[in-house]
């Protein structure tokens, strides 16, 4: 059996992270990340809208996301000249009708206070601003002026992941069936093709499959997929002004954003309409029936477009309060959790990698302090809602 001192599961954006940032923090022990999809074409990274904002409730995620920001900031020093994400920061702007306005201002002065460099304005300036927007209902907007955007995931989680192996991190195609536990501790992997690895700290970064991985070990975590659908839309009418659009979350809570020439969006079901069935078919009813008019209400130009493609996305959802699970488990404490971000982990991929490895390495957190975020409030089952989820 071979052995590792540090065993990755999932290789998207946080296990690849992960690695990538223990060898740059200087790990010197063996490891190894298993992915069982080496396309990585399926997982939650590859399906996102690859958001990136700072517009949260929770200072944590502003902080993880500005780690992230940090990063593209400084991509070509960390990845080399050819490094590109695609980086457009175009910003992100949260509407509020007169019901949400003392929530946009709480979140707003959270946000400055952790350095965010959003702005509030009134419906009329909204107008001002964004000619293409109809401000009936509205009676403010949060607007991220520098900072915010979108980029492109497959690029970002790729760059991580080859520069951890350029730096000695295995990548072991294979998918874990089984946990085994000694002591106390998560001692070995088994795979599929009934291989075992040994490993000395284990990092669960398994996406969707996070809560399936737990179980392996004896762990109920709430972490497993939520169906999401993404539409791309053409709009020949659409005015210069609109493909600079920031990426808009309407009070109805549908977004959308500039994507090329064309536009994509979407719109989060609540509880009791989440789909049953975690597939990939598109329901193109849900545009229709739960979208475009509202859409178009917002966006007179809309009123014009046409689906054109679309896709599914799972999110990796934490049913207990929709943000991440990061650190030991409290009793099996070589098992590390790197899960349940809810809709935003690309952004906040980088930020939880570095903080695994600080764990693994330091024993603590040096950079943003993720206590919070820690397994006991779901062994609790006393949440940490974040009020922004999309
Ligand atoms: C439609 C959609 C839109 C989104 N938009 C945004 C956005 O705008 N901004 C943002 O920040 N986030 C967004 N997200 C969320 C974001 O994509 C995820 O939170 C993030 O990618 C999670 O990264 P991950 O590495 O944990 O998961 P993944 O990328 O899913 O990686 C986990 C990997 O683990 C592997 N794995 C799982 N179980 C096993 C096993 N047993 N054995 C071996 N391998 C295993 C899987 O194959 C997978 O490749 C969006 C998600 C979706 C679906």
């Amino acid at each position: 059996m071979k052995t590792y001192d540090v065993v990755i599961v999932g290789g998207g954006i946080v296990g690849s992270s992960a690695a990538y940032f223990l060898k740059k923090q200087g790990f010197t022990g063996t490891i190894a990340l298993i992915e069982r999809d080496t396309s990585y074409a399926n997982g939650c990274t590859a399906r996102s809208c690859g958001g990136i904002r700072q517009q949260f409730s929770t200072p944590e995620n502003i902080r993880l996301s500005k780690f992230g920001l940090n990063i593209l900031r400084r991509l070509k020093e960390e990845f080399g000249p050819e490094a590109d994400v695609g980086f457009h920061e175009q910003g992100y702007l949260i509407l509020a009708s007169e019901n949400g306005r003392a929530i946009l201002e709480e979140n707003h002065a959270i946000q400055v206070e952790n350095g965010a460099d959003n702005v509030l304005l009134d419906a009329q300036g909204l107008a001002k601003q964004f000619p293409w927007l109809v401000t009936d209902g509205l009676a403010l907007g949060c607007f991220g002026k520098s900072g915010e955007g979108w980029l492109d995931p497959y690029s970002l989680m790729g760059l991580f992941r080859k520069a951890a192996a350029a730096r000695g991190v295995d990548i072991i195609q294979g998918e874990v069936a089984s946990v085994k536990k000694t002591g106390g501790r998560a001692s070995s992997l088994t795979l599929t093709d009934g291989s075992e690895i040994a490993c000395g700290t284990l990092v669960n970064a398994g996406g969707t499959g996070a809560g399936a991985l737990a179980r392996m070990a004896g762990i109920e975590l709430p972490v497993g997929p939520r169906k999401r659908y993404v539409y791309v839309l053409d709009c020949p009418g659409a005015s210069e002004a609109l493909h600079k659009a920031p990426l808009t979350v309407d009070i109805s809570g549908i977004y959308f954003r500039p994507e090329g020439r064309q536009f994509i969006c979407g719109l989060s079901p609540e509880e009791v309409d989440e789909p049953r069935e975690m597939n990939w078919e598109v329901d193109y009813a849900w545009f229709e029936e739960r979208i475009w008019e509202t859409l178009a209400a917002r966006v007179p130009a809309f009123e014009a477009i046409k689906v054109v493609n679309a896709w599914v996305g799972h999110y990796d959802y934490n049913a207990l309060d929709q943000n991440a699970v990061i650190g030991p488990h409290p009793q099996v404490s070589n098992f590390l959790f790197a899960n349940g971000f809810s809709g935003h982990g690309l952004q906040q991929g980088p930020g939880a990698g570095n903080a695994i490895a600080e764990l693994i390495i330091h024993g603590g957190y040096r950079t943003i302090d993720l206590e919070r975020f820690g397994f006991e409030r779901i062994a609790r089952k006393v949440p940490l809602f974040e009020r922004n989820v999309i």
